[in-house]
């Protein structure tokens, strides 16, 4: 047993995460990267601060995960955020929280993590092999035996762990074959959708708003039949529609909805701490106190200039118009579109530029306990190949580490 040797497949925070942890365990630990760099996704992560995991306690953590988040109950019990925390700090990186309780290196930069992340590789003996692509998994008596890669050689193995991402950002390596093997393998693959992805919208306005963004705004989704509300946040226009962290918070249940239904749409509540009642009073003062003032004017105490030319198109008044001579008529459909701007939802953008990959290997085919595969001994799990994804802020980050973690230790000790 003590020349068991381990392999894990991708060096994404995952796979150096299982590969660190088998390494303090076990001698023999090999991790394998098709890239000439480890980490690369994590490079980006956090606009390249690396959020890298959030401060709140267990329950709330868990309700982030879009579904599924108490699959993940053993792996956070073994190794959770203050863990994690822990793990950085004591290699001599400091980190803060910030709002929401994000938490992020002081350095303000994701290389301090992933450097850190190398050293304790080395330091436990890991031997990592670069620009080594996976290509399949040699079994014998349904037993592990060892791995081929793309080149034709093989790397012997008695356990393995695959950590080879979802097939987002595909650039940066993560393309799917860990879940293309899995799947070979029998395990079931729950469908793959994007997850923090922006929505295509199919009016044009935002293309000309692109690049600006709404604070405490509310966003209403609708069809005919349901209503999802966002709660109070920030909207980002983009060249092709919307983004922004209440967007991609909410896009993966509106990817699933579009599935179903294609007439969706999107209210954006411009002065959600105002009723109609508050804001038809607050624009007859304005009136009142300037008549002669352009209305084109006067809402820009109401509104960011950018957004002020677009809103006054849609409502169809002259920007130059006199606020004396705006109707009863005009000024009502001014109220109406500050409490619900429409735009028409189209599709997601694809999955590429999601963020996160929702589906993927199926958990009712991994030990939560150990994330060994409940088909095969000796291959484990770890990271957003397993059908696990959740909210921007840290979450999906320490549910890599946290598996990574717990997938080594399995398969050091089992
Ligand atoms: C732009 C962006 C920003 C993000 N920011 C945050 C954030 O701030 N906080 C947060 O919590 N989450 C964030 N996420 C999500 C988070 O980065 C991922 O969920 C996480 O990196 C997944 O880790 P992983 O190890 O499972 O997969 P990955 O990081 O994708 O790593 C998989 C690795 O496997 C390698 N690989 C794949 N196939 C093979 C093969 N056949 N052979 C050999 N190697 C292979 C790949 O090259 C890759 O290095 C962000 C995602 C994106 C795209």
């Amino acid at each position: 047993m003590n020349e068991k040797r381990i392999v894990v497949v991708g060096g994404g925070s995952a796979g150096m995460m299982a590969a660190i942890r088998a390494g303090e365990l076990r001698e023999g630990v090999t991790l394998i990267e098709k890239n000439p760099i480890l980490g690369k996704k994590l490079l980006l992560s956090g606009k390249g601060r690396c959020n890298l995991t959030n401060a709140c306690d267990l329950d709330s953590f868990i309700k982030r995960f879009s579904r599924n988040g108490q699959f993940l109950r053993d792996a956070f019990n073994k190794f959770f955020n203050l863990d994690l925390m822990r793990f950085f700090e004591q290699r001599g990186l400091k980190l803060k929280t910030e709002r929401q309780l994000r938490v992020f290196p002081q350095t303000n930069r994701s290389d301090s993590i992933v450097e850190v992340l190398k050293k304790e590789l080395y330091k436990n003996k890991v031997k990592v092999i670069y620009q080594a692509i996976m290509k399949d998994i040699f079994m014998q008596d349904n037993k592990i035996k060892g791995l081929l890669l793309r080149d034709g050689k093989i790397i012997p193995a008695d356990r393995l762990i695959l950590a080879t991402g979802g097939v987002s950002f595909r650039f940066t390596g993560s393309t799917g074959e860990g879940l293309d093997i899995a799947k070979k393998l029998g395990h079931r693959i729950v469908p793959l959708r994007p997850g923090l992805v922006p929505l295509e919208t199919r009016q044009h306005y935002p293309r000309l708003l692109e690049g600006l963004t709404l604070k405490n705004i509310r966003l209403r989704f609708s069809d005919s039949k349901r209503q999802i509300d966002s709660g109070i946040g920030e909207l980002l226009f983009t060249s092709f529609g919307i983004s922004g962290p209440l967007v991609l918070s909410l896009s993966g249940q509106i990817v699933d909805w579009l599935q179903d239904c294609n007439t969706i749409y999107v209210e954006i509540d411009l002065k959600p701490a105002l009723t109609k009642e508050q804001l038809r009073a607050r624009l007859l003062r304005e009136f009142k106190l300037n008549p002669k003032k352009a209305i084109k004017n006067t809402l820009k105490t109401l509104l960011p200039k950018r957004l002020m030319d677009v809103f006054i198109d849609i409502a169809k008044i002259l920007p130059d118009k006199k606020v004396s001579q705006i109707t009863q008529k005009e000024r009502e459909s001014l109220i109406s579109l500050f409490k619900a701007m429409r735009l028409d939802i189209t599709r997601s953008r694809p999955i590429d530029e999601a963020m996160v990959t929702r589906g993927g290997i199926s958990l009712k085919d991994i030990n939560p306990r150990t994330m060994e595969s409940r088909l095969i001994k000796g291959l484990y799990f770890a990271g957003e190949l397993i059908d696990i994804d959740a909210d921007t802020g840290g979450f999906n980050l320490q549910a890599a580490f946290s598996t990574g973690y717990l997938a080594g230790e399995s398969a050091a000790l089992n």
